[in-house]
């Protein structure tokens, strides 16, 4: 690990156990993840061992008990193992957030012990791979609002119908999190969460979407076509979904952040080496003031954002789930707007030290440079963060 980043990580007052962890994550995504960037973003390939690789390490489950299969530590933690794989793999550091935290927490949150029980200690081990299935081509931003899904109860089932997009693993993914209309009538408040196995006859990937960054991770457009589901895998209540999503998403932002301080470490790092590498006018460019006036604005966004996602994930790790949800729901707003901010500028001054050799698609910094911009769209557009922040500063 490179020195800067050793010493950035000490100064933070970790735990022993959270250090120990950010580290033993670390050392396994630089050796077993880092390797697959490049094929990954070129033919858009996701490794087929990932999951299960990361399940027999116990890096997924890692909020869930232990007798589900998880490792029963506190979200802080899940964190890092974000901002670890996302220095050395972010694809794949996206694929575990769609997998742990839009998906198997909230399962684990949300549902009851039969359906726990019955999912959970597959997701743990990786051998099932999850997404969440909220967005739709008419509902982005206004997902609730604009939601056209619907589950109309028949008999002992539900019948799922419509269209969902941008579903992260959706190509790969044995269980999806959706959700759909009960009660049209009721508008947002008439939303339920549902378990769907996607072999389930009429759930459907409809197209793998082709992405500009962020490549090896798997999109899709998924067609639901009168797709049956038991109504024991009703998650929560019927119209409650709107409590499930809410609470989901204020943990999706926070562990977004986690990743992209792991890419914004990699960036730092990458624009150290390079100035120190690249010689012009017979000199490292690292000795031009002009350089070194990028490398210090990268390393203290890095600082910023450290600091500030250290502390939103400790003051949620310490919460009860869905405790104080109006200041988390705001600061975790705060936290992913200001992160997806920072990332494109410290990706753009990375790709500026590299010069002509930034701007080649195959190059480290280009990847990351390409990756950085969906962090100012999922999860709530930097828009949608504003929106939330000023809502909750304003009482609205
Ligand atoms: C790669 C990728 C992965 C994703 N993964 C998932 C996933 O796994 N599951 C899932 O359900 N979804 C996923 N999403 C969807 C993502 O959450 C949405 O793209 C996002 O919420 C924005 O919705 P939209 O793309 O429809 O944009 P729109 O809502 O159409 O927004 C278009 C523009 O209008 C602005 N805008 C809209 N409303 C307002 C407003 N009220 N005030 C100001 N500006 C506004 C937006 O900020 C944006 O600039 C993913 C998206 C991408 C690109």
């Amino acid at each position: 690990m490179s020195a800067v980043i050793t010493e950035s990580r000490q100064s933070f007052g970790l735990s022993d156990e959270h250090r120990e962890i950010l580290e033993q994550v670390d050392r396994f995504a630089q050796s077993e993840l880092f390797a697959h960037q490049e094929r990954m973003d070129d033919e858009e390939w996701w490794p087929p061992d990932a999951f299960p690789k990361l399940g027999a390490s116990g890096y997924l489950g890692v909020t869930a008990p232990t007798e589900l299969g998880g490792a029963e530590l506190d979200f802080f933690a899940s964190g890092l193992v974000l901002q670890a794989v996302a220095r050395w793999n972010p694809s794949i550091s996206l694929g575990i957030l769609a997998h742990e935290n839009l998906c198997l927490n909230n399962i684990l949150h949300n549902a009851g012990e039969e359906l726990r029980q019955r999912y959970l200690p597959g997701m743990c081990d990786g051998s099932l791979v999850g997404c969440l299935c909220l967005t739709e081509p008419g509902a982005g931003s206004d997902a609730l609002g604009g939601m056209a899904t619907t589950a109309r109860r028949d008999g002992d089932d539900y019948v799922l119908d419509g269209t969902k997009i941008f579903i992260t693993n959706g190509p790969m993914a044995d269980v999806a999190l959706v959700y759909a209309k009960t009660a049209p009538e009721l508008g947002a408040k008439g939303i339920s969460a549902f378990v769907v196995e996607t072999a389930t006859p009429g759930f459907q990937v409809a197209q793998k979407l082709v992405k500009m960054g962020m490549r090896g991770t798997q999109t899709a457009e998924i067609v639901l076509d009168g797709c049956r589901v038991p109504a024991a895998n009703l998650v929560g209540s019927e119209n409650e979904g709107v409590k499930v999503v809410m609470s989901g998403l204020d943990l999706e932002r926070i562990g977004l952040s986690f990743m992209i301080l792991g890419m914004a470490e990699r960036a730092l790092e990458l624009a150290v080496d390079y100035a120190r590498s690249r010689k012009q006018f017979g000199r490292a460019i690292g000795e031009f003031q002009l350089v070194q006036g990028m490398l210090a604005d990268i390393y203290t966004e890095v600082e910023v954002l450290r600091s500030f996602c250290y502390d939103v994930g400790r003051e949620v790790s310490a919460i009860e789930h869905g405790a104080a949800r109006s200041r988390v729901h705001k600061r975790s707003a705060a936290l992913v707007l200001q992160a997806g901010l920072m990332i494109m500028r410290v990706a753009d001054n990375a790709l500026q030290i590299h010069g002509g050799a930034g701007y080649i698609w195959e190059m480290e910094v280009n990847r990351l440079y390409r990756a950085g911009k969906l962090l100012q769209i999922g999860a709530g557009t930097n828009e949608i963060r504003r929106v939330i922040i000023a809502r909750e500063l304003l009482g609205a």
